[in-house]
This record gives structure tokens, sequence and C-alpha cells, in this order.
């Protein structure tokens, strides 16, 4: 027999209970407009002082009345609105450390469409918070720094030469000796363009030229210190005007090494803050080159039960499940060769809980000179989201009424079968059944009754099939099944007597007793058999059933 066992509802209140990190509560709305605690999740009683007690409990009871007072005239707003509902508060721990956070109240309604219930879901925002404050911080010290470095580029912190019409050098500042290392007689007379790094002197000497036709550009260059260490510049040319008349030429030169260090510290700060701010929830983790961890964030004792610390000391992907280990080593490559962020699902262990199917986005980061610097690592926790799509992959092969594979999948694995004989000769028939009088059933017990004969029918349909056969409802009252060792008439006859019988034991459905019975099709295909004549021939047969009075098989060969 073939079908998938799997239960397909989700507990959801286990899901609420453990799966979520969020604060979870679920309010009921009493007669007098009161506001009862239903249920409360484990992150919220781990993030509030309430416990147990407060199950069934007024928010007066629970709460100060200036909170109560608060919260009531919240959850009031969703009653007036009908509407979910989102807002920001802050609270304090039971540990008294000070929290932020995000509301989002949603109300339920039943059928008469009175709202009964307002779900709850508070997500801590404090961390996203904080990282706002130190961004606007890292703000502020940088306009302060630019500013300081503005007055001291103002107090002659540049090095400035003057030049002849020829670029040669005629005069020149005390930072002009500090930024070449030569002293101002050994730099009369010489070529400015010597200074500077060999890859820079021709767009150096452009700009100088241009200088002199009045078309005035900055230019970042390279200046080559005595010493042989590069100096990053910015150069600018200036005209000297005499009577009219350009005589010479000022070069000033910016040294931009401090500025450069503090907009890559700026860049890099900012880069952080945003991923943080944005990703607080997931788990985020800076690696090298060679795997290892440089940070991680405290969020992974949340969603994988180890501590920062702790991870911080593991060696690079202890906790990645084997299957995904390669793939996992491709990507964190790849990203870094295409200078891309490359995302991935795997299964990373948690610490007790087992595997976590994961979301796992690379981006790496690159120094100045573009090499390589750090892995920027952000996990998240996707396997509600897994099991979500699990369930609605189940439910495209699935009958829900019956859990019974549907057509779909049937037709699936019919075709399979049809290329197994077309290959081998190994031969198989089809049965289809469709349950007799079916419509008096639902006008006589109603439509209720009626699903439950369909859902019983398929109890006994799976019963009864064989270990290789599949059984599929293919909607309304009719079924199907691929008989996968019936070669035979004799094997088909003793087929549809086993099957009639299995439909004789009274079927005690919504507390009535019935009896249901079922006309069968069965075609055995042949080598020449195509997917299209077999059903039909199976349908054919069925029909026949029908006429010769129900509550019996048929059985036809497809020549
Ligand atoms: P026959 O013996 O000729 O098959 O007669 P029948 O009354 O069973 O007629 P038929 O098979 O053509 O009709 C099946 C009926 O099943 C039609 C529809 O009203 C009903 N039906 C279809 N799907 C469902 C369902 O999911 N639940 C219920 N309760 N009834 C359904
Ligand atoms: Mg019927």
């Amino acid at each position: 027999m073939y079908f998938v066992e799997k239960s397909v509802t989700l507990d959801m209140k286990q899901v609420l209970m453990d799966g979520v990190q969020e604060m979870v509560f679920v309010v009921a709305v009493r007669e007098d407009a009161a506001f009862v605690y239903d249920f409360i999740n484990r992150a919220a009683f781990e993030k509030t002082h309430l416990d147990e007690t407060a199950l069934g409990k007024t928010f007066q009871e629970n709460h100060s009345k200036r909170t109560a007072e608060f919260l009531e005239e919240q959850y009031r707003n969703v009653l007036a609105t009908g509407e979910s509902y989102v807002y920001e508060d802050s609270y304090t721990s039971p540990a008294g450390h000070q929290h932020f956070s995000e509301s989002r109240l949603t109300p339920l309604f039943d059928e008469a469409g009175s709202c009964t219930h307002v779900v709850g879901v508070v997500k801590d925002i404090t961390e996203e918070k904080l990282a706002k404050v130190e961004g606007k911080e890292a703000r502020e010290w940088l306009e302060e720094s630019r500013s300081r470095y503005r007055s001291l580029f103002h107090h002659n912190a540049d090095a400035i030469f003057t030049l002849d019409l020829q670029g040669e050098i005629v005069g020149s500042n005390a930072a002009a000796e500090d930024l070449t290392g030569f002293k101002l007689d050994e730099l009369m007379g010489t070529d400015l363009v010597g200074y500077i790094s060999p890859g820079d002197a021709d767009r150096t000497w452009h700009c100088f030229r241009r200088s002199i036709k009045e078309i005035l550009e900055d230019c970042r260059i390279n200046v080559m210190h005595q010493s042989g260490e590069e100096i990053g510049c910015l150069i600018k040319f200036s005209p000297i005007e005499v009577h009219q008349e350009i005589v010479g030429v000022y070069a000033i030169l910016k040294d931009m090494r401090e500025l450069d260090k503090m907009i890559s510290k700026f860049g890099e700060s900012e880069k952080r803050f945003r991923i943080i701010a944005e990703n607080i929830h997931d788990v985020i983790v800076l690696m090298s080159d060679t795997g290892k961890y440089l940070y991680v964030s405290p969020s992974s004792e949340e969603i994988y039960g180890y501590k920062n610390t702790e991870l911080m000391n593991k060696p690079p992907y202890h906790n990645t499940h084997d299957k995904d280990k390669s793939l996992l080593k491709e990507n964190f490559w790849n990203a870094i060769e295409s200078r891309q962020p490359k995302k991935m699902q795997l299964r990373i262990r948690h610490k007790t809980k087992g595997w976590i199917w994961s979301e796992v986005i690379w981006s790496p980061v690159f120094d100045e000179q573009k090499h390589f610097s750090y892995m920027v690592t952000i996990a998240r926790d996707i396997s509600l989201q897994k099991e979500y799509e699990e369930q609605l992959e189940y439910f495209a092969y699935h009958d829900s009424l019956t859990g019974l594979p549907n057509r779909r999948f049937f037709e699936n694995r019919l075709a399979e079968r049809f290329a197994l004989l077309h290959e081998t000769g190994e031969t198989f028939a089809l049965m289809v059944l469709d349950i007799d009088n079916f419509k008096d059933i639902n006008d006589r017990y109603g439509h209720e009754t009626g699903d439950g004969i369909i859902q019983e029918f398929g109890s006994r349909l799976r019963e009864v099939v064989g270990e290789r056969d599949i059984a599929a409802r293919l909607g309304g009252d009719e079924f199907i099944v691929l008989l996968s060792e019936v070669e035979t008439e004799e094997l088909a006859a003793a087929s549809g007597e086993k099957f009639r019988q299995a439909f004789k034991a009274p079927w005690h459905v919504n507390e009535e007793t019935l009896r249901v019975t079922s006309s069968m099709g069965i075609a055995i295909a042949r080598p020449t058999s195509s997917f299209s004549s077999l059903t039909r021939v199976a349908d054919q047969a069925m029909y026949a059933s029908k006429k010769d009075g129900r509550d019996c098989y048929r059985i036809a060969s497809d020549e």
C-alpha cells in the first residue's frame, strides 16, 4: 500500500509556546468588555512578571491600575476598528532591565463576526533601538572630527608647493617637507611629478597642464615619501596670476590618511549597524576566510541554544548538517569570488533541540585594497516556514478530506507504472470505484454525514489495498486503485470481491448506521495499453456495474 502518513496539523499552541521568541498573549474579550488572559507563551512568562496564575484573570487583576488602563486602551482600539494595530512601548523585565517593545494586536472573530479574542505579539526592539542610538553617536562623532580636521586644514596642514610653468618646484611650506621627507633646498629645482607614485604621475601632469588653462580639478594621488611610504593625497593646482598673466602654479596637497581612515571606519560601522538593526532577531556571525568566528551575536543562544562566547571557540561548521557542508563551503567561496552575497537553506544543529532549518546569507566585506577582510553571515530560523512549505506540498498531492493521495499524485505514479510496463512488460490493473447512490446519502443524512462516509470509505480502502498498491480519491465519491500484482482475470475477480467485502460491515458515521456499497470497474493493463485507454476501459467497466444493479464489479481487459 502506498500513501504518505504524516500529521498534517501543526500544534499551534506548542508552536506559540516554544517556537516563537516573541511574546505571545491571547486575550479573551469577556461579555462585560473586560480583557482576560487566555494564553501566554513561554517567552512572555520569562520576560514579564506574569506567571501561570495570570491566566483567566483580567488586566486589572494582573497589572497596576495605570498599566491596565493603558493596555485596555490599546486593546479597545482593536475592538473598535476590527483591524490589527501596532504600538510601541517600553517595559522593565523581572531582572530590572529596560526593554523597548513593538506590539501587534490582531482581533479574532467568531462565526457571527464578533471579536472574541485579541492576539498580542510583542517583539523586543531594544537592540534595534540601541543600534540606532549608537549609529547616531557615531555620526555625530564623525561630524565633530571632520570640522576639527577642517580647522586643522585652514591652519596650513596642507603641503603647498610653488611651481613654475614647467612644473619645477620653486618654493614650498613646512608641511611640504613633512609630506615628502625632503628639505626645501633639496626640493628646489626638481620636478613635482618626481615625488608622485609612478602610477599617478601622468594623471598629475595632465591635471597640472589643465590648471594653466584654468581648468581646475582635484585629483586623488599617492605621494612617495622619501621613506618609500605611499601617502594618499588630494592634489589641487591653482594658477598664480600676476598682472593678469599666469606665471606659475600652486600645488596644494592634502594628506588624506586621517580622513580616509575615519571614512572607512565609519563606513564599516554604518554597514554593521544597518545589518544589525535590520536583522536583530537573526544570528549574526563575522567569520575570517579560514572560517574562524570573529564575532557571534548574542541571539545565537535564543535561536541555536549556544551562547555566543561558546560558539566562538568551536571549529567552523561544527553545527551544520553533513549533507549541507559541501554546498555551504562552495557558497562561502562563491560569495568571496563573485563579491556578491550568497544565500542558502541548510540545517544547523540546536544545542538541545536537534536540527533547525535555517536560511543563511553570506555577505563578504572587502578592505580598501579590495582584499577580502571578513564574511558577515546572517542565519535565521526558517523551520516554521519549511514546515508550512512541506504542508503545502503535502496538500498539493493529497486530498484533504481523506488524506489519500489525489488525482495529480496518482497520475504521476501511474505514469511510472506505464513506463515500467513498456520497459519490462510487468503488468497491473486499475480499479475505479464510485459509491452507490451517494446523492441519496447526502440528501437523507446531510452533507456532513456524506463527508464522514467519504472519509470512512478512504479508511477502508487504505486497509484493504496491498503494500505496492496505490489508492487515491479522484474527487466526489469516486476513487481509484492501482492494483500492482493483478495480472489475470482471476486475480482481478479476487480483488473485486475483497473490496466488496470490505464495504459490507455496517457504516457508523455521525451516530448513524448506514449501508454503503460501491460499483467497481477493473481494467487489466496490456503491453499496448496507454494511460487514456486504460482509464477509459476501467470507467466503462464501472458504469457496467452501475447498470447491472450496483454493489458489484466488472472486469475488462484493455486489448
Ligand atoms: P451513482 O450510484 O450513480 O453513483 O449515484 P450517486 O448518487 O452516487 O451519483 P454520483 O456518483 O454521480 O454523485 C456523487 C455526488 O456526491 C454528487 C455530489 O452531490 C456529491 N459529492 C461530491 N463531492 C462531495 C463531498 O466532498 N462531500 C459530500 N458530502 N458530497 C459530495
Ligand atoms: Mg456515486
